[in-house]
């Protein structure tokens, strides 16, 4: 790196040693640190309206956004029956506009300080007096300089985060930006590149020089978007180049062993089977045996919608590995499942002459102790268990195949546990929270992905309803009108906290509510987490079987669970839920050829009132945030029933990050990139990386020397990573 670049920014004009401390505690210490902190959003000035013009604009019917500068007159807390209103009065040189804001009226009210000057955009409405309105708009504080004329900062104007640590030492948005402007001018230059020449031409990206300019000081929107484009391939590629060296390392360290698909005992097991397969499970099953038979490990996500039919697609492919005479391991998420699958599964195994074990907690030592020396003597052909088994000291004989169900959190992290165990299975995930397509191409891009994309036949489409907590006795007369006609139903409560004597509590406390009042003269029943697996299990044994009409129940039941008959689902304080968990609860009914119900009760008012939302989240307050996501999140239940348009918008609403858990998933937190939506990006920046990767592996090539540092530079502490997987 040149050396001007690693100079401290104390060197720049208006930094002292006390603002270069605050800098460092925000991890800028250097003149090239200072270069890559680029704005978090820009305003464009060439839209800016006079409030004349935009109350002109809406009275010619224009419906679009606007932005308009102006300065704070007043702001005022207005109160309508419990509910705080905020609305800041506004001026520019023709007229005054106001701002209303119906959430967060006291955080908020905090910003706009009575004379200070703003930019304001939104969406523009003439309330019935005439006034010009704004509601919930985006805004930004501007110095009174650039409100009134944008000198020095070209047409567009740039924002940068601006961390406390900086506000300390009196640097405003305006001085922050005069600091970077000039940093640019004079040190950018003395960047060097850092992608390959090749890929700069064959997809006419920007030097980097030219990016960093233009980040901070675009001309116009053609130059910021091509420069955030460069800025974006280079981070993926970088990753794509972590990961394509992933797979090829795996790939040659790692010897599979090659099944032969066509055997009897699948022959007879097809033929037992009491339905067609459909096409969608046809294609994948295609898929699976092609890894089986290659001698490369399979390592294959198995995505479909619940309900869609993946267990049989996995039993099929353990036969598969069986008659070949491998072990197989089948880890689901819960203990109750465990025991479900493995009923089923011993039925449908044993005239394969099959022998299937389940290992979970609660078996008593000796039997524990039995079974696993089976599974080390290798008597025992399939092993079903929780994820925990892959964890424990399980030793099999000659494991060939390894299914783990209902998980998507399936990242380095477990293929490390076995190789550390030094052997390479195949591996086949299955998970009905379809992970959106960049993120399998990124993430996954050393898993291979295949997609059950239709349900069976003669389903009917789980009738969704939304109600308020009131509609409960009407709720409860439907549960005994349809428990008089033989129909089942399960009622949800969710954890209260995350203490397991509290959940106990609240399920045991609404147990006996419905028991002594509303539905007393309903058989009900109770499972919750608490629960020794024994237990639960009766209890489950006993719903299938029609004990009882009505199931109370924690989240226990989330995944997996089957029980045809069961047609109704209650979930209480649904508002509570994630998205792709209430499609999985959702999905507990639906299995059979009758009609289903999906009832979300909720005290969220907004999500009862109102089915369309759009938000701009930047200025939100996190509470606010949540309260409109929950909104969000039910009304997408009742209007979608699709898991992969949900999954879809569930990442959206928390962002990679929370769902996978960055720790589990092995993803970093990509600073430019948006998984959601860069998908042609992704898939240039992978091509590409795989390419390189592909014809020079160890990056011993002169020309890939930039690559190879970088690499090095980037994940370093991640050589871990390519060592194992
Ligand atoms: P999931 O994909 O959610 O794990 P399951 O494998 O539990 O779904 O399948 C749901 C139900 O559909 C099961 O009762 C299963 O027996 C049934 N099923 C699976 N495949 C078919 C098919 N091709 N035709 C009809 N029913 C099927
Ligand atoms: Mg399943």
């Amino acid at each position: 790196m040149h050396k001007e670049l690693t100079k401290s920014v104390q060197y720049l004009k208006s930094i002292g040693p006390k603002r270069a401390e605050s800098f460092a505690q925000i991890g800028i210490r250097t003149i090239y640190d200072l270069l890559f902190y680029f704005p978090a959003r820009y305003l464009d000035r060439t839209n800016i309206l006079t409030s004349i013009k935009v109350v002109q604009y809406v009275s010619d019917g224009y419906e679009g956004e606007v932005t308009i500068t102006g300065k704070v007159v007043d702001s005022e807390i207005h109160y309508y029956s419990k509910k705080q209103i905020l609305k800041v009065r506004m001026k520019d040189a023709t007229g005054f506009f106001e701002c209303i804001w119906f959430n967060g009226a006291k955080f908020f009210k905090n910003y706009f300080n009575e004379g200070e000057y703003f930019a304001v955009s939104g969406k523009p409405v003439l309330t019935k007096y005439g006034h010009l309105q704004f509601v919930h708009p985006d805004f930004d504080r501007l110095a009174e300089a650039e409100s009134k004329d944008f000198l020095n900062t070209g047409k567009i104007i740039p924002f940068y985060k601006l961390p406390k640590q900086l506000k300390e030492t009196h640097i405003g948005d305006f001085s922050l930006r005069k600091i970077i402007f000039s940093t640019v001018e004079t040190y950018s230059t003395f960047v060097s590149e850092t992608l390959p020449e090749e890929l700069l031409n064959k997809y006419t990206l920007l030097n980097i020089c030219d990016t960093i300019k233009f980040l901070h000081a675009p001309i116009n929107f053609g130059e910021l978007a091509k420069a955030r484009t460069r800025i974006k391939f280079e981070e993926i590629f970088y990753f794509e180049c972590m990961v394509a060296q992933r797979k090829k390392l795996f790939a040659t360290k790692h010897l599979g062993f090659s099944f032969k698909a066509k055997t009897n005992q699948l022959k007879h097991f097809l033929n037992s089977l009491p339905f067609e397969l459909t096409s969608a499970q046809l294609k994948v099953l295609s898929e699976i045996r092609k890894d089986l038979e290659s001698d490369v490990p399979m390592n294959r996500l198995l995505q479909g919608d619940v309900g869609s039919g993946k267990t049989i697609v996995a039993l099929i492919s353990i036969v598969i590995a069986i008659s070949n005479g491998y072990q197989c391991a089948l880890m689901v998420p819960t203990e109750i499942l465990a025991d479900q699958h493995y009923k089923r599964i011993c039925r449908m195994f044993e005239p394969l002459g099959f022998i299937t074990e389940i290992l979970i907690g609660g078996q008593k030592k000796a039997e524990r102790e039995h079974i696993l020396s089976n599974i080390a003597a290798g008597k025992t052909n399939l092993v079903i268990g929780t994820h925990a088994l892959i964890e424990e000291t399980v030793d099999f004989k000659n494991l060939g195949l390894i299914v783990i169900d209902e998980q998507h959190r399936f990242g380095v992290v477990q293929r490390l546990e076995l190789t550390k165990k030094g052997i390479a299975p195949n591996i086949l995930v299955m998970t009905a929270t379809p992970i959106p397509r960049t993120l399998s191409m990124t993430l996954y891009g050393d898993i291979d992905v295949s997609t059950i994309d239709c349900l069976p036949k003669e389903r009917i489409p789980v009738k969704t309803i939304l109600r308020g907590e009131s509609k409960l006795p009407a709720i409860y007369d439907f549960v005994k009108k349809k428990a008089a006609e033989g129909v089942q139903s399960f009622i949800v409560y969710p954890l209260v906290e995350e203490s397991d004597k509290l959940e106990l509590k609240a399920a045991t406390k609404h147990y006996e509510e419905l028991k002594t009042n509303h539905l007393k003269d309903l058989s009900i029943g109770l499972i919750h987490g608490k629960m020794k697996w024994q237990e639960k299990e009766n209890i489950m044994n006993e719903f299938a079987e029609k004990k009882f009409a009505l199931l109370v129940s924690t989240t226990v039941i989330e995944v997996g669970i089957d029980i045809p008959n069961a047609n109704i689902i209650i979930i209480n304080d649904a508002h509570r839920f994630g998205l792709s968990q209430l499609h999985q609860l959702r999905g507990r009914v639906g299995r059979s050829s009758a009609q289903s119900y999906c009832i979300l009760v909720t005290k969220d008012e907004l999500a009862l009132r109102s089915n369309n939302f759009s938000f701009s989240h930047e200025y939100l307050p996190t509470q606010i945030i949540e309260r409109y996501k929950s909104s969000i999140r039910l009304n997408a239940m009742v209007n979608s029933s699709n898991g992969f348009e949900l999954s879809e918008m569930d990442f959206k609403l928390r962002g990679p990050g929370n769902i996978f858990g960055i720790e589990q998933s092995g993803l970093p937190e990509f600073k430019y990139i948006n998984l959601v939506e860069d998908v042609s990006l992704i898939q240039q920046a992978k091509d590409s990386a795989f390419e390189l990767i592909g014809k020079d592996p160890e990056l011993v090539n002169p020309n890939n020397l930039v690559v190879k540092n970088i690499l090095l530079d980037k994940f370093s502490s991640k050589v871990q990573l390519a060592q194992i997987a």
